[in-house]
């Protein structure tokens, strides 16, 4: 098994309308070995461009691929020691289960009979399919061939997964199930892995590090949490949580951040960390919104409720500022607590919970009090 490094990569794509189109634009990130990383980001930011370069699939415009010490930028895909999976699970319909899974193998390989028989059976009886290995893939359903198509990546006993939204095509729950199961399964091989999804969701509960990439630029690699917590700027903070946080444009006023009606004074602590900046992005997570019986804080506000969609164990409610031009945003509240379209409430913005980005640049400048990251994933 091997790291596996991007450094400095870029991919330029030449189209006759558009001219140069810049998919991928300098992205460096060590991927460890064994390590999980997603990569995530909105449709056409370069994720599967990404992938498609560690493939080989792709050529490299600048910067290097490197697995361990070997740069592979111009090596062919079968010599690469990496095995993908994509969403549409590409298997052969003529052939058998066994046959799918062997094929690859047998072409790219000269491994004997009997080893590849044997690997096909280790690792169809891993994803529980060895009872339908001698099926068609039209008699499988979804989730089968899903599994068949991870099958066909481990067989290969590669020094490097690359997947490709593996599991676009299933249904919510399928899909939950087969996250789960995907996680545990890169745990027991402990191949590394590179994993492309649009879904945040996905990326939060899989991966050891995300990888954030917006516009083909990498925004951020870190922990789930750390992305979660201490967005590097505004594009992180918006796309990782859901519902996403809420951003008001502000401006500085002394130790003030004022828009409109709307004015939110800071502690000196506060107000020292913020530099000379003026024009501002006030950011809150919807859970830190707090909705108080009694107003007792200067970051307290009158609002009213838009709306609130139940989930159960929280409610997502959706309000707007009493005040101003009755700007609107998203607290999260507790399942049991009774609140209605048309409540008029107090909310709180607690100073500990608020980030502030450049106005104008997206740069977190501050994000929410927390010792560090680290004391709360020691505490999961
Ligand atoms: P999605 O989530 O929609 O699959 P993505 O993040 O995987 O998107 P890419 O497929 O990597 O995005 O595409 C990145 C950019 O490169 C897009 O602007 C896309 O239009 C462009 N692109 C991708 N492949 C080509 C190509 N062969 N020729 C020209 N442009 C391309």
């Amino acid at each position: 098994m091997a790291q596996l490094t991007l450094d400095d990569i870029t991919k330029i794509f030449y189209d006759d309308d558009e001219g140069e189109i810049r998919a991928v634009d300098s992205v460096s990130v060590d991927i460890e070995d064994g390590e999980f990383l997603c990569v995530v980001g909105p449709s056409g930011c370069g994720k599967s461009t990404t992938l498609r370069m560690i493939a080989g699939l792709e050529d490299v415009t600048s910067g290097e691929i490197r697995l361990g010490d070997r740069v592979i930028n111009d090596q062919p895909p079968a010599q690469r020691d990496v095995a993908m999976v994509f969403q549409s699970y590409a298997l052969y319909p003529h052939m058998t289960i066994r046959r799918n899974m062997a094929f690859g193998l047998e072409q790219s390989t000269d491994l004997p009979k009997d080893e590849i028989r044997e690997r096909v059976d280790d690792a169809a009886q891993l994803l529980g399919i060895d009872d339908l290995i001698d099926r068609k893939p039209g008699e499988l359903s979804g989730g089968q061939q899903q599994r068949v198509a991870l099958g066909r990546a481990i067989v290969r006993d590669p020094e490097v997964f690359l997947m490709d939204e593996p599991l676009a095509n299933l249904d919510a729950k399928l899909r939950a199930d087969m996250r789960t199961e995907l996680q545990h399964l890169q745990e027991d091989l402990d191949v590394t892995t590179v994993y492309v999804t649009h879904d945040q969701t996905e990326a939060m509960t899989m991966s050891d590090r995300i990888a954030i990439l917006n516009d083909g630029k990498l925004q951020q690699a870190a922990t789930p949490l750390e992305c979660y917590h201490e967005p590097n700027n505004r594009f992180v903070a918006g796309f990782v949580g859901e519902p996403a946080m809420n951003f008001f444009e502000v401006t500085r006023e002394g130790e003030t951040l004022v828009a409109g009606d709307f004015e939110y004074p800071l502690s000196a602590s506060v107000a020292d960390t913020l530099g000379a900046e003026t024009d501002l992005t006030l950011g809150v997570r919807p859970e830190d919104v707090e909705l108080v019986a009694e107003p007792g804080s200067d970051h307290d506000y009158d609002a009213v409720v838009d709306v609130v969609e139940p989930r159960g164990n929280e409610n997502t409610v959706h309000l707007h500022f009493e005040a101003g031009d009755h700007e609107s945003f998203i607290a999260t509240v507790e399942g049991m607590r009774t609140v209605a379209a048309g409540d008029a409430v107090t909310v709180r913005f607690p100073e500990e919970a608020i980030h502030v980005f450049d106005g104008a640049t997206g740069e977190a400048i501050r994000n929410r009090d927390m010792d560090t990251v680290e004391q709360i994933e020691s505490a999961v």
